[in-house]
């Protein structure tokens, strides 16, 4: 596995460098007067009504809010006074959430039996997918989108092995219509002290699959995709893409490894080098549906030993459902859960599949 470079920033988080070939990370010393890291934690609330954690983060409200392109605290920081990546100049580097939603050790310790809490332990890092403020992820070339694929497998492993923490979620929000607050190429890596509502729900019924069926639930969905073929965006000896039958979102698409493995630290260098062609092509084709680049979040199902029926694979969803209209997520969605879509699936493929 590729090892980065690492240095510490003038409060003392971490930061990770890592480089192409030839291209040997320039880190300089940090020298902005950076406040002491704020010792208070989020703090985890449980709602009982749903069995949900739910996480209170108040002091992320005084995070950096769209800055001026010249004041971007993502771009390389030559005099190591003006940015959160003090370097001349950098490929991929990934360092911890300045306003984090989680922080610290200790795992999950609730607390109070009528209205249960804990600290909000975890870590939350960012990674830049390149120092070019202008880019974006589907921009780089295959080697640099690789790289980006080899720092995530690095995060995963080293925070899995880190005590307390339950799930690594690798993701990227893209877009100022889904919130995004720093348009430089930019993704997230949380560090979760629990299994999160979403994954517990996808290894419950794939649990119930493999009562019923004696098979993996996603190596079957695979399967009865590729078997229908309808539905397939993209598709090579290793990955498959694809509008998932049931789909949620105006556009979303799902990339699985054609062979199960739990995460991406189990995929061979072959695989590794085909998901990132792969992820880009989909990328890609995003960003040639509509005059404008496609808001989308794109989120890395990832899972341990502990997970047997875990199929690792990449969710990409968008709320845009036209040139000029968005999805919000109303009553329905938002109150109950219960998902509404204006467009089908297959016509959602078939677009994707001309955009080649
Ligand atoms: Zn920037």
């Amino acid at each position: 596995m590729t090892a980065p470079t690492r240095a510490k920033l003038a409060d003392g988080r971490d930061i990770l460098f890592f480089a192409l070939p030839g291209h040997p990370p320039q880190p300089v010393p940090d020298r902005r007067p950076l406040p002491p890291r704020d010792k208070q934690h989020s703090e985890l609330r449980f709602d009982r009504t749903t069995g949900q954690w739910v996480i209170i983060a108040a002091l992320r409200q005084d995070r950096t809010y769209k800055p001026p392109p010249d004041q971007c605290p993502l771009c390389p920081g030559p005099t190591g006074l003006t940015s959160e990546v003090p370097a001349r100049d950098y490929d991929v580097v990934v360092f911890e959430n300045r306003f984090p939603s989680l922080s610290g050790a200790g795992g999950l310790s609730p607390v109070g039996d009528g209205f249960a809490s804990a600290p909000g332990h975890g870590r939350c890092e960012v990674i830049c997918f390149s120092g070019n403020h202008t880019g974006s992820f589907a921009g780089l070339q295959a080697p640099h989108a690789r790289l980006v694929v080899e720092a995530w497998r690095h995060r995963t492993a080293e925070l899995l092995s880190q005590p307390g923490i339950e799930q690594v979620f690798c993701f990227e929000n893209r877009g100022e219509e889904i919130g995004v607050t720093l348009t430089h190429p930019h993704g997230q890596i949380y560090g979760y002290p629990y299994l999160t509502p979403r994954t517990a729900t996808m290894l419950h019924q794939a649990r119930e699959h493999r009562i019923r069926h004696g098979n993996n639930l996603f190596h079957d969905l695979l399967a009865h995709e590729v078997a229908d073929g309808g539905r397939i965006i993209a598709r090579s000896d290793l990955f498959t893409a694809f509008v998932p039958f049931a789909a949620r979102w105006p556009v979303e698409v799902h990339i699985y490894p054609n062979r199960f493995v739990p995460s991406l630290i189990e995929l061979d260098a072959d695989e590794l080098d085909g998901f990132a062609q792969l992820y880009l092509d989909v990328l890609r084709r995003f960003d040639r549906m509509y005059p404008s680049p496609l808001p989308y979040i794109s989120a890395l199902h990832q899972y341990t030993d502990a997970q047997p029926e875990g199929y690792f694979h990449v969710e990409l969803m968008s709320i845009r459902r036209s040139a000029a209209a968005l999805k919000y997520l109303a009553g329905s969605e938002s109150a109950m859960d219960a998902f509404i879509s204006d467009v089908t699936p297959e016509s959602v493929a078939e677009r994707l599949q001309e955009l080649a």
